[in-house]
C-alpha cells in the first residue's frame, strides 16, 4: 500500500464520530511515522477543543506502601519482603497536602497500597482535615475497598476515585491478580460512579500476554463506563516480582493508545504518566502533545518516596516539584501550554 492510500483511509477513520473495535485496532497498529504523526495531531486538536491549553496538576501523596494484594506486576505486592514498609502519620499527610495546596495545585491524590490499617474513619479524618484547611479536590487511590467505605469517604468530602481496571480481559485479570476478579473491579467502578465520584480508570500497556485487541477493548471499556479520567501508562518490570524479567511496555504504543482515547472518548482527562516519562525522553511532553491534559507530580516526602517502589525507584523520574514549581511550569510552557488554576473537575460536568 502506498503512503497516500494509507493516509486517505486514516483521515477517513479519524473524522468518524463513532469507532468500532476494528477502527481502534487499525489506529493502534499504525506503524509509519507519518501516519502516527497524523494520529497525534488529530488527538491534539480534539484535546484543544475539549480542554483548551490548560494542564491540570494533581499532587500525589503516596502515604502507605503496605499492601494486602499480590499483583504480579507490582513491586508493593504482599509477598515482596524486600520492600521496607512505611505508613505516613496523619499529621505528615495533612502537612504534605498543605504544601501541595500552597504551590497552587488544586487536586490532592491520596494513594496507597491496599492497606486496611487506614480504616474508614482514618481516611475520613484525612479527607475532612485536608478539605478544612485547603481549597482542593481530593482523589482517592486506595485500591478496592468496601462500598460502605466509598460512601463514607464521599460524605467526608472526597471528589474522585482512581481505580484502574488494569486489563479488560477477564482471563488475564485473573492471571495478574491473586484473588481479585475483573467482574468485582467493574462493579466497584460502577458503584463509585453511581454515588457521585468522578472516576478514573485505565490499563498498563505491555503487560505479559496483552494484544492490540486487548488494548482496544480497554479503550472501549473506558467509554462504556463513561469514566472521567483514563490513565494508560506503560508497564515497567519491577524487581522481586514474578514479572521482573518481562519487557517494559512500548512508549510509542502507549502514546498511540492515549491519542486514540482522546479521539474516541473526547471529554475525558488523560494524564501523561510518570511511567511514560520514565521509559521515554520527554515522555510527559510527548504525552501532552498526543492527547493528554494532566500531570501528576509526586509530593511524597523522603524517606518514604524511595520506598514506594511500584516499579524501581532507580528508574523513577518523578516530576519533582520540591526542586521548583517553576521547573514544572517551564516544562508545560515550553510546549505552549499553561498550568490550570482550576480544580480540573470532570469535563462531563460542564
Ligand atoms: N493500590 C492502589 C494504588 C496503587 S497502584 C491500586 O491498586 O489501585 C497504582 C497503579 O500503579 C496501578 O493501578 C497500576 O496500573 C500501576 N502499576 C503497578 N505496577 C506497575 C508497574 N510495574 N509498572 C507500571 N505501572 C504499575
Amino acid at each position: 500500500m502506498n503512503g497516500k492510500f494509507v493516509n486517505k483511509e486514516l483521515n477517513k477513520i479519524l473524522l468518524q464520530e463513532e469507532f468500532t473495535k476494528d477502527d481502534i485496532v487499525y489506529l493502534l497498529s499504525l506503524e509509519d511515522e507519518k501516519s502516527i504523526e497524523i494520529l497525534f495531531a488529530r488527538a491534539d486538536k480534539i484535546r484543544k477543543l475539549y480542554c483548551d491549553d490548560e494542564v491540570h496538576l494533581r499532587g500525589v501523596i503516596e502515604f502507605s506502601n503496605f499492601c494486602e494484594e499480590n499483583c504480579m506486576y507490582c513491586g508493593l505486592r504482599k509477598d515482596n519482603e524486600k520492600v521496607p514498609r512505611y505508613r505516613m502519620r496523619p499529621d505528615e499527610i495533612i502537612e504534605t497536602a498543605k504544601r501541595i495546596a500552597n504551590q497552587g495545585i488544586h487536586t490532592i491524590v491520596l494513594q496507597s497500597g491496599q492497606d486496611f490499617y487506614f480504616d474508614s474513619d482514618m481516611i475520613s479524618f484525612l479527607i475532612y482535615s485536608i478539605k478544612n484547611d485547603c481549597d482542593v479536590a481530593i482523589t482517592l487511590s486506595l485500591g478496592e475497598r468496601s462500598f460502605e467505605e466509598y460512601k463514607a469517604w464521599k460524605i467526608a468530602g472526597a471528589d474522585r476515585y482512581l481505580l484502574k481496571h488494569e486489563t479488560s480481559n477477564p482471563h488475564h485479570f485473573s492471571i495478574y491478580h491473586d484473588k481479585q476478579k475483573l467482574s468485582t473491579r467493574l462493579e466497584h467502578l460502577k458503584y463509585l460512579k453511581k454515588i457521585g465520584y468522578q472516576v478514573g480508570s485505565g490499563n498498563m500497556i505491555g503487560l505479559p500476554l496483552q494484544t492490540i485487541e486487548d488494548i482496544a477493548d480497554d479503550i472501549l471499556l473506558c467509554k462504556e463506563l463513561n469514566i472521567d479520567m483514563a490513565a494508560f501508562g506503560p508497564f515497567i518490570p519491577s524487581p522481586d516480582t514474578p514479572y521482573q524479567n518481562k519487557s517494559a511496555g512500548n512508549a510509542v504504543l502507549t502514546l498511540k493508545a492515549m491519542a486514540v482515547i482522546r479521539i474516541v472518548l473526547k471529554d475525558v482527562h488523560i494524564p501523561a504518566t510518570t511511567a511514560l516519562d520514565t521509559i521515554e525522553t520527554k515522555g510527559r511532553e510527548k504525552g501532552l502533545r498526543a492527547g493528554a491534559n494532566v500531570l501528576m507530580p509526586n509530593f511524597t516526602p523522603n524517606p518514604y518516596r524511595d520506598q514506594y517502589q511500584i516499579y524501581p525507584t532507580s528508574v523513577r523520574k518523578d516530576l519533582d516539584p520540591s526542586l521548583s514549581g517553576i521547573r514544572m511550569q517551564n516544562r508545560i510552557e515550553s510546549i505552549g501550554r499553561k498550568v490550570s488554576q482550576s480544580k480540573g473537575d470532570s469535563l462531563k460536568m460542564y
